[in-house]
Formats: C-alpha cells, structure tokens, sequence
C-alpha cells in the first residue's frame, strides 16, 4: 500500500505538471500545486479542484515559499524554446533562485527533492545515444543558455545541497515529452505539426528536418518521475528519462501528416540558432535503478495527441485556454 504523503508539485498547471497532479491525487495523495500561470493555465487543473486533497496556489517560485510537505516535485519552468526565450532573464532566476528556494524548502522540512532536468544538459551532444555520464557541449552566451545553463545550475545545486547540507535529492532529466493537455500555441515541435496539419496550414520543418529527436509520450514520462521518487535516498540520479526511439523531424511531420490525413504540405523554414543536430536518450541506468522503460511508442501516443487537439479545436478552446506566455 503506497503510503500518504503531502506532495508539492511546482509548475503543476503545466503540460507535465497537471498530470503528474492527477496521478499522484489518483494515488490517494494530498497535492499542492504551485504555479504563476507563464505558461501554464488554471484550465489545465480544473478537473482537479473539486479534489478536496488538491490545492492550488498562484505562486512564482523564485520567491521564498514556507508551507509543511513531505516531497517536492520542482517542474516550474517554461520548456519550450520559444516560451524561456520570450523572458530570457525570468527563466534564469526561475531555474536557479527557484531550485534555491527549494532546495532551501526541502532543507528544513528534511523532504525529498525531484528536479525536471533536462536533455538540454547536453546541449548539442558530440556522443550518441547520451549517457547520464557525457559532460554535454553547452554554449553560455547563445539564446539557449538561459534555459540550459540555468538548468545546469540547478542540478549543481542539487548537488552541494546534498553534499553540505544532506538534503534528499532527485535529478531526472527529461528528453522531448509530449502528449495530451500541450498548449496549442507552445511552439514545441510535436503541438505545433499536429495544429498546423488539423487546421490544413503548412508544416514548419527548420531547416531540412534531418535533425533527430527521441519523443516520450506524457504518461510514460510521468510514471519514471514517481518511480524515480519512490527509490532510496542512495540514489540521487541524474538519470535519463525519455524513448529510445529516435525519428528525424521530417520523419514526424510525414507521420502526423499520415495520421491526421491532412492534405497540408510541408515547408522549410530557418534553423533556429544552436538547434541540437541529435538527441536521444541512452536508458540503460532508468532500466536497472527504476525497472523503467517507455511503452507508449510514437504513433500511438501521437493517436491520442492528435485526438486532444481535434476536440480542443472543435470546441474553440484552444483560442480561450488560458495559457501562453504573459498570460
Ligand atoms: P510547461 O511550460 O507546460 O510547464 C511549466 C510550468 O511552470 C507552467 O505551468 C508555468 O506556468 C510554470 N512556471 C514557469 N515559471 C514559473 C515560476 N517562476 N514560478 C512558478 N511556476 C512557473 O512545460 P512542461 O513541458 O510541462 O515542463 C515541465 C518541466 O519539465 C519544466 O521544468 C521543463 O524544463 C521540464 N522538461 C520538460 C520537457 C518536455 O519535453 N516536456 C523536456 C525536458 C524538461
Ligand atoms: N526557503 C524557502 N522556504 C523554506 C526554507 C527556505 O523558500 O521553508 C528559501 C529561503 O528564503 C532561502 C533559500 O530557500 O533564500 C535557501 O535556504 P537556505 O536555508 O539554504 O539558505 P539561507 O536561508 O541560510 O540563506
Ligand atoms: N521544429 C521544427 N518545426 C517547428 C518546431 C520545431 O522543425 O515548428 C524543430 C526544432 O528546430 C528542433 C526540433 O523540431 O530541431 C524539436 O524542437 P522543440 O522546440 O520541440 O524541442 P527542442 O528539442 O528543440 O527543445
């Protein structure tokens, strides 16, 4: 029987953080969810607030946050390029003054810490697969740094905090993560072919879609992040969380295009600047320390991203869902 605990799940009106919510109320939990709503949106929990075991607060974490719990998932963070560009110095500070503040929560409250790593840790990797021991090549001064190397701060945080002061850390890092309750308009690549192609508009491949990328569906993801905070405090992570299976970006606009029978075309556009070539995650460590692997593959999950947006668009939610940068 899983024992019930206090859980704080920051970024919890998310794409990822909303259901990791649901999961964890599912599992008789009681959940607080902390959020400033940049990017996610009070629509994503609303099925949850009838939930007397749920609460929500409209908080920005890189401010100090004293309340009484027992675990903290930290997933406050825009994720997508376009969204922790807009606010390049408010990303940094959330990454990092964020991670501070809980880590400094988790301190005196002697709880467990899971951090939402990232495959960005790598930057644009010179090793492939990428193994949770590969140092990554990272630029400091690109658009990309603020979420990367803030990212990358936070784990080194992680780390001290739990060196000098034995906090109970979790570092996971995640790999492209996609699925149902994505934000239309989020701009990451798997939303983004699915909406245009729904709506007939021309897929936007950057450059000549030979780039790779490994896509893990939502639920797969959030299922290695409570395993992940279900092991003994001698494993600290980091540990990569994501599918193996990996596809060129013009693999996947041929797929959802396939899926969606659309008759859109696809068109090139400019690559963005410091857009990593190749990404895929090695699980090996995810497999012996969590017994996890993914079991949700591409098009599967994509049938059911894809049926999410035709009713979101059916119903014309998609232009009053609440989120969306500033909002
Ligand atoms: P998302 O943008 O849907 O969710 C991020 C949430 O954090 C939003 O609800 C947003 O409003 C909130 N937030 C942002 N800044 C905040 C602040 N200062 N204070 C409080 N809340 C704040 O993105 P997601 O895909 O659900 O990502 C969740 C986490 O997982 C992020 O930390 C992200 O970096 C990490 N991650 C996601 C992926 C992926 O592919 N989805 C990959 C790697 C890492
Ligand atoms: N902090 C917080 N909630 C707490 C405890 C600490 O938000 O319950 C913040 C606190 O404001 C501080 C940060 O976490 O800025 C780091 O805490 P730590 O104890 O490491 O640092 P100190 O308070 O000694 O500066
Ligand atoms: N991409 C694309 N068209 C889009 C959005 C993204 O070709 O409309 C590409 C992007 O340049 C990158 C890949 O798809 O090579 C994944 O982008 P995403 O923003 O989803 O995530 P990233 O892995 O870059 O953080």
């Amino acid at each position: 029987m899983v024992q019930t605990k206090r859980v704080l799940v920051t970024g919890g009106a998310g794409f990822l953080g909303s259901y990791l919510c649901g999961q964890l109320l599912d599992q008789g939990h009681d959940v607080l969810c902390v959020d400033n709503f940049f990017t996610g949106s009070r629509s994503n929990v609303f099925h949850l607030l009838d939930n007397k075991r749920f609460e929500l607060l409209r908080h920005d974490v890189s401010n100090p946050l004293y309340i009484e719990v027992d675990e903290i998932y930290n997933l406050a963070c825009p994720a997508s390029p376009i969204h922790y560009q807009f606010d390049p110095v408010q990303t940094t500070k959330t990454s990092v003054m964020g991670m501070i503040n809980m880590l400094g929560l988790a301190k005196r409250l002697k709880a467990k810490v899971l951090q939402a790593s990232t495959s960005e840790i790598y930057g644009d990797p010179e090793i492939h697969p990428q193994p949770e021991s590969y140092r990554g090549a990272v630029s400091t001064t690109g658009p990309r740094a603020c979420y990367d190397e803030g990212k990358r701060c936070a784990e080194t945080l992680c780390f001290d905090y739990h060196r000098q002061h034995k906090v109970r850390i979790k570092v996971v890092r995640i790999f492209n993560t996609y699925g149902p309750r994505m934000h239309p308009g989020d701009g990451r690549v798997v939303s983004n072919f699915i909406v245009q192609a729904l709506k007939g508009k021309d897929l936007t491949i950057h450059g000549s879609g030979e780039q790779s990328r490994s896509f893990c569906y939502r639920d797969d993801l959030v299922r290695g992040l409570m395993a992940m905070m279900a092991t003994g405090d001698d494993f600290t992570g980091p540990v990569n969380i994501g599918n193996p299976n990996e596809f060129t970006i013009r693999q996947l606009a041929n797929l959802v295009i396939e899926l969606t029978g659309s008759s859109s075309k696809i068109i090139e556009q400019p690559r963005p600047v410091d857009d990593p070539t190749q990404r895929c995650p090695d699980i090996t460590l995810a497999r012996q320390k969590l017994g996890w692997e993914p079991t949700v593959q591409l098009r599967e999950g994509l049938q059911s991203t894809i049926a999410y947006f035709e009713d979101l668009l059916s119903t014309g939610a998609d232009s009053n869902n609440a989120g969306g940068v500033g909002r």
